[in-house]
């Protein structure tokens, strides 16, 4: 499933803060195979953003938003994905009973004004993720073959729900697993090893990779497959890899 992660918040582009939600995210989807093709940040702008779901839905099949889902004006996300599918939000009434609950709590009344219904909705019909660390809930929609889940921004909710809701909902829609290991070979040059190890550069499942480090490079071989085949692909890649290690006698599993 090829997959774009889409990030809302001006505070990113402006560089007040530091992106850990798109790696966190990236880290869990590439260790069950799902391929991420895209990394995309963009401001709290309703236009600018309805781009970016026209320009994702065009290259990839699922689109994973963070951050917006707040109470306030600036908080579009889930806006601009209704309006790109052409759908109504629905108050999910336990998300509103919590914002009501906290409000009591604090002593800031009944009166949760507009912005609890916008925080405690999502799309009509799409699937609840829950959110157990926070107010405002996640969800899964799909339309026409095109699939979006709606995480919130705060990293604690964020690695929360990809734990636990976002990994087994993906499960449900591939069985892939990406197994990998790496070589780290020292004292050649990154050139000289593209020279001897291009035919493996060129393969695509297993697929081998080269990483300039400092003093030496390493070498991932790295491949896609069936969770019920997990062996097989582990013979796979020992197979590579101990062929690299002939033409590298010096070449150390890390
Ligand atoms: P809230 O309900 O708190 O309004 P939200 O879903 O609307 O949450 P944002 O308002 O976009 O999310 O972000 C809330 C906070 O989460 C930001 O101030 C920031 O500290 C953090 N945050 C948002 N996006 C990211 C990100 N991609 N990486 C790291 N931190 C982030």
């Amino acid at each position: 499933m090829k997959t774009e992660i889409l990030c809302v918040g001006t505070e990113l582009l402006v560089g007040d803060i530091v992106n850990t939600n798109a790696q966190y995210i990236s880290e869990k989807l590439t260790n069950i195979g799902i391929d991420l093709y895209y990394q995309t940040t963009v401001g709290d702008n309703f236009q600018r953003m309805k781009e970016c779901l026209k320009i994702a839905f065009n290259r990839v099949d699922l689109v994973i938003t963070t951050g917006g889902l707040g109470p306030t004006m600036d908080d579009i996300t889930k806006e601009v994905v209704a309006d790109y599918f052409g759908e109504k939000l629905e108050v999910i009434e336990k998300y509103y009973k919590k914002l009501e609950n906290r409000f009591i709590e604090r002593g800031f009344g009944t009166d949760l004004g507009t912005g609890a219904e916008k925080e405690a909705s999502i799309i009509k019909n799409s699937r609840l993720l829950e959110n157990e660390m926070g107010m405002a809930p996640g969800f899964f929609f799909e339309k026409n073959g095109k699939r979006i889940i709606v995480l919130p921004g705060p990293p604690n909710e964020l690695t929360w729900m990809v734990d636990n809701q976002v990994l087994p909902l993906l499960k449900e829609y591939s069985d892939d697993i990406l197994l990998m290991k790496t070589l780290e070979i020292k004292g050649v040059p990154e050139g000289r090893i593209d020279d001897r190890l291009k035919n493996y550069f060129e393969m695509s499942n297993p697929t081998v990779a080269p990483y300039a480090k400092e003093g030496c490079v390493h070498v991932r071989v790295a491949m896609k497959g069936s969770r019920n085949n997990i062996e097989d692909i582990n013979n796979e890649i020992d197979r590579i890899i101990n062929e690299i290690k002939e033409i590298y006698p010096q070449a150390v599993e890390i």
